[in-house]
């Protein structure tokens, strides 16, 4: 049967799940099943032609007790008010997870950026800012670049904001450029946290991640950096990668000049030539025999049609949302160990609390300095996340890792709105 794959009711079904195991306070479960406020703005933006277009925007801001919302704005033609909301509360259960001093947001305008020109994209950018201005600040709501949302996207909206209040606010937003003191060490910190984790539980099952095989779906910002770091880091042999036209298997590993050649001249990975190396769809890439697997593109590719025929041992779900609720329970089942996706890619949001902390503060770091405090962090949450595995597990009660770092996550949010007085 096809799953209902709406993405709030997901978020809501999963709370609800960590809820059940947890004993969660009736009270404080209802206040976490809904964000606490939602703003639908409308944006006018003067076109090429001389004519207002409108835009709708949105921005969530699923729950602040820990600190000021904190999440990305995505520009896509089919963003909507479920998506945004979904995806505010996972931003509130990744930042309660990594023990950042923030709560969960989302933004969004349903548009085709694709088809504005730069005056038309800046004035959109500021446009959003200004409806939104009075809702947002560093210590209210953080924003960030997501889908189709750039670091120059986001120095617009900083200005913007800048000149709303009348001095430089640097800590409004996230992920900018350098040189309005976005971070050094950002532009990589998704996958590098990725590998991280990747590192810790390769240590737990006792996968030798020199040897290991691994498929990466995705060539993205996560999906290439996933395969350049896990060769740079560990000398893992990367087998398989895909983008939205479909993928690459070569048994004897992929080349990187020829995965970047084949992007140049042909648009997409599976142009790649090589002896050994094969065409393949996104499909086949999730069901190849490998040690690990690693989703870095889109959400819901493995549900309940093809979650019993995934042959790795460790799934590290760097993309948001790519495996279904229903295939989390299949993999569990087949003890296939799925690290969830507001545990591995925690390392994008953890990037961005540096670098608000480094606006706050005024005082800036260097890269190394950077990777050693996310890795100090990012493996603190894997170890969290197995260390309550384990103690339910001494009580006889085999629980997920998703469903662990949920009741971790769940947990602090619920303690903080009680110590608030909230409930
Ligand atoms: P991106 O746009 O840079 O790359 C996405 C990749 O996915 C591209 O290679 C694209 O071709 C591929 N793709 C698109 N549709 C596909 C399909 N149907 N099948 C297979 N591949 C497809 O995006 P990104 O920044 O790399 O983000 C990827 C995922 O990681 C998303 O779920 C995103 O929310 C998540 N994520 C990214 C960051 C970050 O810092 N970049 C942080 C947290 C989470």
């Amino acid at each position: 049967m096809a799953e209902e794959l709406n993405p709030f009711k997901i978020a809501q079904e999963q709370l609800d799940k960590a809820a059940a195991v947890m004993g969660l306070d009736k009270q404080a479960h209802a206040i976490l099943r809904e964000p606490r406020r939602t703003i639908i703005v409308n944006i006018p933006v003067r076109m090429r032609d001389g004519r207002v277009q409108t835009f709708t925007g949105f921005r969530v801001q699923y729950n602040d007790a820990r600190g000021p919302a904190k999440g990305g704005i995505r520009f896509h033609p089919a963003e909507n008010i479920d998506t945004v909301k979904a995806l505010s509360a996972w931003m509130t259960w990744k930042c309660s997870l990594a023990d950042i001093p923030f709560g969960g947001g989302k933004g969004g305008v349903i548009c085709d950026p694709k088809k504005f020109n730069p005056a038309e994209l800046e004035a959109l950018s500021r446009g959003y800012i200004r409806a939104l201005a009075k809702f947002i600040g560093p210590d209210v709501d953080v924003p960030a670049p997501d889908v189709y949302t750039t670091p120059q996207i986001m120095a617009w909206m900083m200005d913007e904001y800048s000149t709303i209040v009348g001095h430089n606010s640097f800590g409004v937003i996230t992920g900018k450029p350098v040189e309005v003191w976005g971070s050094e060490g950002r532009m990589d910190s998704t996958a590098l946290g990725g590998m991280f984790v990747m590192r810790e539980a390769a240590k737990a099952m006792k996968i030798n991640l020199k040897k290991a095989k691994i498929a990466v779906q995705g060539f993205g910002n996560a999906g290439m950096f996933a395969y350049t770091l896990s060769k740079k880091m560990f000398g893992s042999n990367v087998v398989a990668i895909s983008d939205s036209q479909g993928g690459v298997y070569d048994p004897d590993g992929l080349d990187l000049a020829k995965l970047e050649l084949a992007k140049k001249t042909g648009g997409t990975v599976d142009k790649y030539k090589s002896k050994n190396a094969e065409k393949i769809t996104n499909e086949e890439l999730l069901e190849l025999d490998v040690d690990i697997l690693i989703p870095a593109a889109i959400e819901n590719q493995i549900t309940n049609a093809n979650a019993d025929k995934v042959k790795a041992k460790l799934v590290l779900e760097l993309a948001n949302g790519p495996v279904t609720p229903e295939a989390d329970e299949i993999l569990h089942e087949k003890k296939i160990l799925d690290m969830p996706d507001f545990l591995v890619n925690s390392g994008g949001v953890i990037g961005s609390y540096f670098e608000w902390a480094q606006n706050q503060t005024n005082i800036y770091w260097k890269t190394p300095e950077f990777q050693a405090k996310l890795d100090e962090i990012i493996t603190k949450s894997f170890k969290d996340t197995m260390d309550l595995r384990a103690s339910y597990a001494s009580k006889g009660k085999k629980i997920a890792p998703r469903t662990a770092a949920y009741i971790i996550a769940v947990d602090r949010v619920a303690k903080a709105m009680k110590a608030r007085g909230w409930y």
